[in-house]
């Protein structure tokens, strides 16, 4: 059995049409508007999505709104985000940013990666959760989950999400690409653990590549013509 193989181009169509059957895409950060989204992506460094949708239930009921942030300040909103990690940093961000829109922007998140990332505690991956789920652009935030289980499953071989970003851009095909981020971040959470993967209920085991080869070849009296002896369960 060999290891270290990449998806075709055909297997890759058929990750995402098994997980498009299986999963609604959908952002677990609760928001209602860009501006909230982008707190909450701001927020979720080194947080689970739970988390910083406990304190933003706190946090929106008092600023939605750049001008409401900036109004609440640096120190109500840390009052508001204490319990997530970086939060000193994070509401200096958020102050900050939130006075960048007002002046550059009026008050309005952009629907461009390089203006979103020009803000403070923006980084590329926040930027494109942003274009994605609000703009509904065709953007692959490489996260934690996205890293992992691109890997296992063969869709790329990367350390970097750099790289992760421009093979998925590249392999994902388009009926899908809106929503990939989306699959592929719900089955890294629920299924493709980090620790644990639930691999006997994987929507996309036939496929994946983490233990090598999905099927063994056939034995040699079932073998089929050349070409098309790798069976697909
Ligand atoms: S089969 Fe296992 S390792 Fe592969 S994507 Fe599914 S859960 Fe992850």
């Amino acid at each position: 059995m060999r290891r270290g193989d990449l998806l075709s181009d055909a297997e890759v169509r058929a990750v995402f049409a098994a997980l498009a059957a299986r999963l609604a895409p959908r952002c677990e950060l609760v928001h209602g508007s860009a501006f909230e989204l982008l707190v909450a992506v701001v927020l979720s460094a080194q947080a689970s999505d739970a988390q910083v949708n406990r304190v933003t239930a706190e946090l929106f009921a008092r600023a939605r709104s750049p001008q409401d942030l900036v109004r609440l300040g640096e120190q109500g909103v840390a009052a508001c985000i204490r319990s997530l990690g970086l939060w000193r940093a994070k509401a200096r961000h958020l102050v900050a940013l939130s006075q960048r829109l007002l002046a550059e922007h009026g008050g309005e998140v952009p629907a461009d990666r390089e203006a979103l990332m020009a803000l403070p505690g923006v980084g590329r991956k926040t930027a494109n959760v942003v274009l994605n789920v609000w703009f509904q652009q065709e953007t692959f935030a490489v996260d934690t989950h996205v890293q992992r289980v691109s890997n296992r499953l063969g869709l790329c071989r990367t350390r970097r999400p750099i790289d992760t970003e421009r093979a998925l851009e590249q392999r994902v095909p388009p009926p899908y690409r809106r929503h990939a981020h989306a699959w592929l971040v719900l089955l890294g959470r629920y299924t493709c653990t980090a620790r644990r993967p639930r691999c006997e209920a994987c929507p996309v085991a036939a496929w994946c590549r983490r233990h090598g080869l999905p099927t063994a070849p056939p034995p040699a009296r079932a073998r089929t013509p050349a070409g098309s002896d790798r069976a697909r369960p």
